[in-house]
């Protein structure tokens, strides 16, 4: 296919594990009760602990490379998955990585844990900020003072979604297409930052599954008013890089973010995230995390249970990673 000539003739860097493994959850869906429920595991993608953003980091990473850069700048919160996952994918290219972590009062944490611990021990140079997301103006001081300092900084924006990092994702669907065929699915997945959505919404269509499957963004901060623009954007971006004209707008039913799990706010675990992730646990031994994929889990549950999700067709459940983060959440977790 022409659309995938484009994408393939793209700068990448291969370091992720793919394809990823996808299976029948047969314990779990039993148990639920419901439609057939698959696992795309990209947890397993291989980068220091994996998840989601590797797919993105072999694009950004192949474009950090092609414009000559000597170090990469990203940003995120703390326990950002998304600043490890760039952090590993810099040394194994060979690049220095800088991180601005968010942490209140711009302070680091009393304890190095989770995604903290592994990316001091990975050598990444932490900038702590006040500053929130997109962390817009830290990440431009730090790339004026690199360049000071006569560094060449590549800056991934947070999440690492833009049209280049969501093409890890375009890719994706045309991998999980491979290994689920072309009939209809209704696709699950953590919704943040919107470049995943944005990926697997824009591989749905060129692979040509759209029509017949669903691509269910489960939010994890954002109201889906604030969210659904950023996606259609980032659609748009992504079709124009690959030259294929399907322009969405923000109220485009295509793009399906459902906001009813935001819970007590980002990262904060409730009942519904502690009940997900023992169910999962107890019936296939598979761990998700506390912020991204145990409240994407919580959501399919429920809507499972209130027919929003029908049985018509098979689930899969794209688990994006993270569980690295559950010790710095034993508190919680244990209550
Ligand atoms: C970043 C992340 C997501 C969300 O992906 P976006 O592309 O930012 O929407 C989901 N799950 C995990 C574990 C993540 O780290």
């Amino acid at each position: 296919m022409i659309i995938f000539d484009a994408l393939d003739k793209l700068p990448r860097e291969q370091i992720a594990f793919l394809p990823t493994p996808c299976y029948p959850l047969l314990r779990f869906a039993d148990e639920l009760g419901g439609p057939e429920i698959w696992i795309k595991r990209d947890d397993q993608t291989g980068l220091a602990t994996g998840g989601n953003k590797t797919r993105k980091l072999e694009y950004l990473m192949g474009a950090a490379l092609e414009a000559g850069a000597d170090c990469v700048i990203t940003a995120g919160s703390t326990q950002s998955n998304h600043a490890r996952q760039t952090a590993a994918a810099a040394r194994a290219c060979g690049l220095i990585p800088h991180l601005v972590l968010y942490a209140p009062g711009g302070q680091p944490p009393d304890e190095i844990q989770g995604n903290v611990l592994l990316d001091t021990l990975m050598g990444a140079q932490i900038h702590w900020t006040e500053e929130k997301a997109p962390y817009a103006g830290s990440m431009a001081r730090l790339t004026a003072e690199l360049r000071v300092q006569g560094m060449n900084p590549y800056v991934i924006p947070y999440g690492g979604s833009n049209e280049i990092g969501m093409m890890g994702y375009v890719d994706a669907m045309r991998e999980a297409v491979v290994q689920l065929g072309e009939g209809g699915v209704t696709h699950v997945f953590a919704t943040s930052s919107g470049g995943t959505q944005a990926g697997m919404l824009l591989g749905s269509v060129l692979t040509g599954t759209a029509a017949t499957s669903r691509v269910i963004g489960i939010s994890v901060d954002e109201q889906a008013g604030v969210l659904a623009p950023r996606v259609a954007d980032l659609v748009n971006r992504g079709g124009a890089l690959l030259g294929f004209k399907w322009e969405v707008t923000s109220v485009d039913p295509a793009i399906e973010i459902v906001d009813d799990y935001l819970g007590g706010g980002y990262a904060v675990v409730g009942e519904p995230e502690r009940h997900a992730i023992r169910m999962l646990a107890e019936t296939e031994g598979i761990l998700v995390d506390p912020v991204y994929t145990g409240r994407a889990l919580a959501g399919l549950i429920d809507m499972v249970e209130r027919g929003t999700i029908k049985d018509d067709q098979p689930v899969v459940f794209w688990h994006t990673g993270g569980t690295i983060s559950l010790t710095a959440f034993s508190d919680v977790l244990l209550r």
